[in-house]
């Protein structure tokens, strides 16, 4: 059953009078990825983590499909099959699995961080993986640190497995403390960048003369942020709702911002850090000003591919509304519905608060009902799973797979066109099988 409520965008500065937004709420069969898929970016970006899941063959192929494993490759994942005698209550599992993480830790002594995964089998036969991971974080405790969480795809959509780890390791992060109570607090970047991104980003604080900054997650395990009340960070992703909530439990203060995509959103984020940290207009603008120019004279170029394009975001990666509020502002496109599998009102105020009025915004999933809309409303590109794609291209829709939003890099100045290419290229290429 859907329901239609109206909801107030939070005002800006920019706009004072909020506008009125209708969300459809939706409930029904979804057509998304599980958390699992997560694994697939997470193990290239913490380089000494290994990711245990422990789930079925159907959990095994998902994320070696998703990752393109080569054979000759030592991966930095893997899956602990659960059979029909665990199943069956037949096994042991606790067991097994112990006698899985030794044999891997002998074998692979530079894992430094363990995570096991839990899966759909694995909530089913409701087995404990964070006693598990207590046992043997206590048995390999010099070596290794093994945490859990869930990568299950019974609530939850692809990006939420990144959250999800992020959010286990924050207990583990050291507690910052101040020396003094005038020492300036440390900037920390939470969610999974691309390691260039992350360097551009780097060079734009120091320009800006903010620091300490630190990245979460590290590229290795063993360098772990400190965090505490002296913490103010960005979150660099709009889906990681529970890693943002321990981190506030541990003191740590977020920084209220769009999300850096695009020049627009890119500005206004390194401008929330600009101002907790209060760097000088002047300042800011010498640090900012080229790497902005530099996005908007690379997004001119798509702008004519782009701009009165009719777009249709089904609910998916979590990305989609700063997405659509980056392709409609600085690129003219017009927004059809934007569907969000969680609407977190709080994190996407000042996102919400940026999209036209009047834009139809989608929470949740009931894929028959958003297909009949779809259909519809002819949209000239829809982004939506890999599941819809293939059926709605056959149909001679044109597509992009949001999959693809979270494993290319586009946040940051230097991204902003790659971005916008990847919207640009499926219009160009039906363009030309219509010629
Ligand atoms: S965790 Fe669940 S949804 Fe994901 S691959 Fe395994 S069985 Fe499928």
């Amino acid at each position: 059953m859907n329901s239609v409520i109206p909801i107030r965008a939070a005002a800006t500065g920019c706009n004072d009078v909020p506008a009125l937004q209708a969300v459809i709420r939706e409930r029904g069969q979804r057509e998304v990825f599980c958390g699992l898929t997560g694994i697939i970016w997470l193990h290239r970006k913490i380089q000494d983590a290994f990711f245990l899941v422990v789930g079925s063959r159907t959990c095994a192929h998902l994320v070696q499909s998703a990752a393109g494993v080569m054979i000759f490759a030592e991966p930095r994942f893997a899956t602990a099959i659960i059979d029909e005698r665990d199943l069956a209550g037949l096994a042991d599992v606790n067991t097994e699995l112990d006698r899985v993480v030794t044999r891997l830790l002998e074998r692979r002594p530079e894992i430094k961080l363990l995570f096991l995964v839990g899966s759909c089998p694995s909530e089913v036969i409701k087995l404990d993986l964070s006693r598990a991971a207590q046992r043997l974080s206590q048995s390999f405790s010099s070596n290794v640190r093994v945490l859990n969480y869930s990568g299950s795809g019974i609530e939850t959509t692809f990006t939420q497995g990144e959250d999800a780890c992020l959010a286990a390791l924050v207990p583990s992060l050291p507690s910052l403390q101040a020396a003094t109570d005038t020492e300036a607090p440390a900037l920390l970047v939470v969610g999974t960048l691309a390691d260039v991104v992350e360097d551009q980003f780097m060079r734009l604080f120091k320009q800006l003369g903010i620091g300490p900054v630190r990245f979460f997650p590290p590229r290795n395990a063993g360098d772990l942020p400190s965090v505490g009340a002296h913490t103010r960070f960005l979150l660099a992703q709009p889906f990681l709702a529970d890693t943002a909530r321990a981190l506030e439990a541990r003191g740590a203060q977020r920084l209220a911002a769009p999300f850096p995509l695009g020049a627009e959103g890119t500005t206004a984020w390194l401008q929330a850090a600009a101002t907790a940290f209060g760097v000088s207009a002047a300042q800011f603008e010498q640090a900012v000003d080229p790497g902005r120019q530099r996005a908007i004279s690379a997004l001119a170029r798509l702008r004519s591919q782009l701009a009165g394009k009719r777009i249709f975001f089904f609910p998916d990666s979590q990305l989609e509304i700063p997405i659509a509020r980056f392709l409609s502002r600085e690129l003219g496109m017009v927004l059809v519905e934007v569907g969000t599998p969680y609407l977190h009102r709080q994190h996407l105020a000042e996102e919400l608060a940026l999209l036209p009025d009047g834009t139809v915004l989608s929470e949740g999933q009931h894929v028959e009902n958003q297909l009949d809309r779809c259909r519809a409303a002819k949209p000239d590109i829809t982004v939506c799973g890999l599941g819809l794609a293939n059926p709605l291209e056959a149909e001679g829709m044109t597509t992009k797979w949001a999959i693809e939003l979270v494993f290319t890099p586009i946040h940051g100045y230097d991204q902003a066109a790659d971005l916008a290419e990847l919207f640009a290229r499926p219009l160009v290429r039906r363009l030309k099988l219509v010629a």
